[in-house]
């Protein structure tokens, strides 16, 4: 997936990980351009007079931000920044383009990468300090229109999760804490590592409100020629996406990747028997099943036992091996075998006639892209626990739960939370407050009169989700 490189916390995504991302890329790709929201492409530097314009954006950002100060020889006159993300490029910009209230909504997208100089642990995918992400960005002329898309880019999101990576997610509100810097308000989807016990905020769909456009003076003239300003949204998926979907699915023998973004989703490998090389038999079939539209590869190297080329593909994590013998071809039939199933458990492998190849590919495809949200679902549940007190909030934590908890919506409490629960494995935060999702304990996020915070033991406000995360 990865090879390492000699600047720290940046990675080298090789083809296999790579094709993973360009399967996201193109089913992002597509709904948003339903939507209307077209491509473009904004310079990577920033000045700092632009980025340092909104105050709570620049505080959050500062300590990651990456400057050039020299080229060759000579100090630059003014140090240029590399964008840790493009509302402070794009925005200035926004204010020239936007007249009329004819000119709206505004809504742009660009894929590209950016630089956060993280000071946290860097991990590949989840946490680096280069990343290869899309940032949308759009401006409306009323709030009304903003909020509608913020949840519409969120449940896209949650479909590339769901659907595409066979991840559950929890939708969300941040907290004032755990907010974009200069926003209105951040929604997420939250995924989870159980074998950890970690929390990963999975992409982020924020209301900006008006703040930057006060700062970047982006108004417009309404039907009745008043100057009004602008509601804007910003909205990113990274490459984190990926980092995620190996942790949740992966085992001992190596990765487990979902049909629906796995590079090769058919690995065709011929068994030798008595001297019969099943190797043109293995080329037909996967020309057929590359002529049926899946992505299939033979394996016919020579110098590796099938024993050995089982392994290399699992490790890899394709999704179905089809094993060709002499006496499968006698039988016209082939045996497939999947990759999520452990050896000997009922299902994982099958002999399919030839005939119906295709036809029955394509159903399994199916079944194990379904199979693999389900048992990650079911192992995402049960490591949800509702508790009211500390006591049960810290013996949760500590059993790598994420904890849903009432809560009095203080930022000095969530601080203190922190500041109580700081230790080796990493300090605890809000993932966020879950919204109304039949998959949650909760239904709705109401709390009952009378119910008081599990740390400060004030009235509680909301149901939210803690625990330690990434
Ligand atoms: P933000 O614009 O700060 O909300 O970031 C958008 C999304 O990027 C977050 O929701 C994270 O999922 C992801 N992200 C943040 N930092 C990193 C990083 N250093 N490496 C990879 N993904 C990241």
């Amino acid at each position: 997936m990865i090879e390492y490189y000699d600047v720290s916390g940046c990675y080298i995504l090789r083809p296999w990980s790579y094709s993973i991302w360009e399967s996201i890329k193109d089913f992002f790709d597509k709904e948003i351009k339903k939507m209307g929201i077209e491509n473009t492409y904004f310079p990577l530097f920033v000045s700092e007079k632009a980025l340092t314009k909104e105050k709570d954006h620049v505080e959050g950002f500062a300590p990651e931000v990456a400057w050039v100060t020299r080229s060759g020889d000579s100090q630059l006159e003014e140090p240029i920044a590399i964008r840790p993300t493009s509302e402070t490029v794009m925005y200035p910009i926004f204010s020239k383009w936007i007249r009329g209230h004819r000119d709206l909504p505004l809504r742009i997208n660009q894929w590209c990468n950016v630089v956060r100089w993280e000071f946290k642990h860097p991990t590949p995918f989840i946490r680096s300090r280069e990343f290869l992400w899309q940032e949308g960005h759009t401006a409306f002329a009323t709030k009304d229109e903003a909020d509608v898309e913020v949840h519409q880019i969120l449940e896209l999101y949650r479909r590339v999760y769901e659907e595409l990576l066979a991840v559950p997610v929890i939708k969300g509100v941040k907290s004032e804490v755990e907010k974009f810097a200069g926003g209105l308000y951040t929604t997420t989807v939250e995924a989870f590592i159980p074998a950890t016990g970690r929390g990963v905020q999975g992409a982020t769909s924020h209301c900006l409100g008006q703040n930057f456009a006060k700062m970047f003076e982006i108004f417009f003239e309404d039907e009745n020629r008043e100057r009004k300003m602008v509601w804007q949204n910003s909205w990113g998926l990274t490459t984190r996406t990926i980092g995620v979907m190996v942790m949740v699915h992966g085992d001992n023998k190596g990765l487990v990747l979902p049909p629906r973004v796995a590079p090769i989703q058919v690995v065709v490998i011929p068994v030798p028997f008595k001297g019969i090389d099943p190797s043109d038999e293995c080329l037909k079939v996967t020309r057929q099943l590359q002529e049926a539209g899946f992505r299939v590869k033979d394996d016919l190297r020579d110098n590796y036992s099938p024993g050995w080329k089982y392994s290399h593909w699992e490790l890899k994590g394709v999704p179905l091996r089809i094993e060709i013998g002499p006496r499968d071809i006698e039988k016209k039939q082939v045996r497939v075998v999947r990759r999520d199933l452990e050896d000997k458990t009922e299902g994982r492998s099958q002999d399919i006639p030839m005939a119906d190849l295709a036809v029955k590919i394509g159903e399994i495809l199916e079944t194990m892209q379904k199979a693999l949200l389900e048992k990650a679902r079911e192992e995402h549940d049960s490591c949800i626990v509702v508790a009211e007190n500390w006591d049960d909030f810290m013996t949760a934590l500590n059993n790598k739960k994420m904890v849903l908890a009432p809560w009095c919506d203080e930022v000095e409490v969530e601080e203190s939370v922190k500041a109580r629960t700081k230790g080796e494995a990493g300090a605890a935060k809000t993932l966020c407050m879950p919204f109304e999702q039949d998959t949650l304990p909760m239904v709705s996020n109401t709390i009952a009169e009378g119910t008081k915070c599990f740390a400060s033991g004030k009235p509680a406000k909301k149901w939210a989700l803690w625990g330690r995360s990434y």
